[in-house]
């Protein structure tokens, strides 16, 4: 994040945000963050040493971006590692608002209980509780 004479902002840094799709105020805020602690260390007379730099660090560290990223600092490796919820869930998701959003004259329950069949039939009921286990630990 900083060395000696620079530091790091913004995407290049990494500071991405790819659960809630943010980057832009990420990039604003570790900006203006390594913006303070240049000019507090030019106000104080102070070099751009990697030392004196280390202001920039524990601001991000005390601010939400690090809290955020490092809460969801595990998504990408289980997303890698367990395919379907890039592929078989947002399918089942779109058919299952298709189901419920039709006006075809059938009642609720049955479309509910069709949804919960068209789910158990893919990834079986074992299968649906892993990955919601999964899924609550990576958001955790
Ligand atoms: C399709 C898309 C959708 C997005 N949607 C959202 C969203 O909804 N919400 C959100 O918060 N974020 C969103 N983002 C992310 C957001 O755009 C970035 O996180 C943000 O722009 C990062 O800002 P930055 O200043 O770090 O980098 P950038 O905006 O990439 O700025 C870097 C600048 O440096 C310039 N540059 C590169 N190399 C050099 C060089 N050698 N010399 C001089 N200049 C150079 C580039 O031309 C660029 O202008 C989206 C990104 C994409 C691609």
């Amino acid at each position: 994040m900083h060395g000696d004479g620079w530091v790091i902002c913004g995407d290049s840094g990494g500071f991405v945000n790819s659960v809630h799709r943010e980057g832009s105020n990420l990039a604003m805020t570790t900006g203006k963050m390594a913006a303070e602690t240049i000019i507090r260390l030019r106000d104080e007379g102070k070099d751009y040493t990697a030392a004196n730099l280390k202001g920039y660090r524990s601001a991000l560290e005390q601010s939400f971006v690090m809290k955020d990223l490092k809460k969801y600092r595990d998504v990408p490796e289980i997303l890698h590692g367990n395919r379907q919820f890039l592929t078989t869930y947002p399918e089942l998701l779109t058919r299952a608002a298709h189901t419920m959003l039709k006006v075809d004259g059938v009642d609720k329950l049955t479309k509910e209980r069709e949804i919960k069949r068209d789910f158990v039939a893919r990834r079986s009921r074992f299968g649906l509780v892993g990955d919601a286990i999964k899924l609550m630990r990576a958001l955790r």
